[in-house]
């Protein structure tokens, strides 16, 4: 499967290859919960979710498009992340979930 669609994204767990860019990962002794990027993620991607009282960014979605990073972050925290790995299982439940921000 391509994943070129967010929905074959969340089925599969895979980026989409075409991507350039390494994902992004949120530096979690920083970030102050703001949410502002969440808000900023633009929904073909919707790839940061609100897990407990941390904000996560699953990298399978995540394009690096860069539209999270400051000024939207406002304590710059949102970090290049080329040795990313996989989403944690228990970070799944968010995409394409009942509470999904991504409409
Ligand atoms: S880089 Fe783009 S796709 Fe990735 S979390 Fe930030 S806004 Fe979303
Ligand atoms: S914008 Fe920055 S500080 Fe605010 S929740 Fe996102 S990563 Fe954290």
């Amino acid at each position: 499967m391509a994943a070129t669609t967010r929905e074959e994204r969340i089925a599969s767990h895979e980026r989409n290859l075409k991507w350039q860019q390494p994902p992004l990962r949120i530096d979690m002794s920083i970030c102050i919960n703001c949410d502002t990027c969440l808000r900023h993620c633009p929904p073909q991607f919707g790839a940061i979710f609100n897990h407990g009282i941390d904000v996560i960014i699953v990298p399978e979605l995540c394009s690096g498009c860069g539209k999270c990073l400051p000024p939207v972050c406002p304590v710059d925290c949102i970090l290049s992340d080329p040795d990313w790995t996989p989403a944690p299982d228990g970070w799944w439940k968010y995409p394409g979930g009942p509470d999904d921000p991504y409409p």
